[in-house]
């Protein structure tokens, strides 16, 4: 495991699948062979392998997850680098509790916290370390928190529901840097801060009712961490002359659900729903699959086909980290569904 791990931080996509624990019994029916020692998954029969960076088995907690393939992805963005966590899988998978997106404070306990609040507490902690360290050198740190919602190809700015989303598009600057127009981030000085913006957020979520869970979610939720570290340059007479400013974006992703439509008994309007969300999740497919491809050279990465692949356009690819954490149940009435995550996820790597 070691070197190949070793080997594959350096790569701008990794993707690692989570297992969550299951309510149901195991004993029958189809099941996945999970072998975190070597990264691998197979189905049933044995008839098909997946191979990935790492693999989480239902034993597996939150800060070990963190630990194991987040915690890099904050020092990275720290030096400047832009990232993006994506969770994808079916409802009900794992998404939301792997990624902290309904963060209700530490009442679960420090153990469960998500994705979300872990990286807002090392950010917190990386700027009063480097403030502490760095007395001579006087960078100037700036947080601010995004929120946005893609719900049928509209997107909505959680932190400011009242927007129009008609006006909210999202634009590219002359330094090829993705804009959201009519969007606002908003400044946080703490970690407080920003746990009460994603409280916030998450309370004006859209949620539609299917089949498989009530509180399912059809939309993708984005939750954004900026970091602006400035500092003014001085001449040799000690002038000040320019400053100097080093900015990244972290993206904090909890994908829509994957299954199929015929699964969630989709019908009418809530159809045209999901061939939307599918298109998003579709894009990003073969976005991630052009970005991982050997054949890096004169390729076409069609990040223009959805809302949500053209939203993280500068922070996929390039010298931006990307870290997908596939979702699976291992209840057997799932199977097909895992199989299909699992398919999904392999070819992204
Ligand atoms: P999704 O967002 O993919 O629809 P959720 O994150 O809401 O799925 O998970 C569904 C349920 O399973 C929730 O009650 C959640 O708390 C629980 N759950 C998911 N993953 C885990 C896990 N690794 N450990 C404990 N509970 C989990
Ligand atoms: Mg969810």
């Amino acid at each position: 495991l070691g070197g190949n791990a070793d080997k594959r931080r350096e790569e701008s996509v990794q993707v690692c699948v989570r297992a969550r624990p299951s309510d149901y019994d195991l004993s029958s029916g189809p099941r996945l062979a999970i072998n975190s020692f070597q990264s691998v998954i197979q189905n049933s029969d044995s008839s098909q392998t997946f191979r990935f960076d790492q693999v989480f088995n239902q034993d597996v907690g939150q800060e070990a997850v963190y630990e194991s393939c987040v915690s890099t992805l904050v020092e990275n963005f720290f030096l400047g680098y832009n990232a993006t966590i994506l969770a994808y899988g079916q409802t009900g998978s794992g998404k939301t509790y792997t990624m902290g997106t309904e963060y209700e404070g530490e009442e679960g306990g420090r153990a469960s916290l998500g994705v979300i609040p872990r990286v807002i507490n090392e950010v917190f902690d990386f700027v009063s370390l480097n403030k502490t360290m760095d007395s001579k050198n006087d960078w100037a740190y700036k947080i601010k928190c995004g929120f946005l919602e893609i719900y049928n190809e509209e997107i909505r700015d959680l932190l400011h529901p009242e927007t129009d989303q008609k006006k909210i598009q999202i634009r590219e600057n002359e330094m090829g840097g993705i804009v959201v127009q009519n969007s606002k981030d908003v400044e946080v000085s703490s970690n407080s801060d920003a746990f009460a913006l994603l409280r916030r957020g998450c309370g004006f979520r859209t949620t539609g009712q299917t089949r498989m869970n009530t509180k399912s979610s059809r939309s993708h939720a984005i939750f954004t961490i900026v970091l602006e570290k400035s500092k003014m340059k001085e001449d040799v007479l000690s002038n000040t002359v320019a400053k100097n400013v080093v900015c990244s974006k972290f993206h904090l992703v909890d994908l829509a659900g994957s299954e199929r439509v015929k699964r969630t008994g989709a019908v009418g309007g809530r159809m045209k729903e999901s061939v939307n969300i599918n298109q998003g999740l579709l894009s990003l497919g073969k976005v991630i699959r052009g970005l991982s491809g050997k054949q890096k050279r004169g390729r076409h990465i069609p990040y223009r086909e959805s809302k949500l692949t053209r939203f993280l356009q500068d922070s996929l690819g390039g010298n931006s980290r990307t870290l997908m954490i596939a979702c699976i149940s291992p209840s057997p009435d799932d199977y097909q569904e895992s199989i299909n995550t699992l398919q999904y996820a392999a070819q992204a790597r």
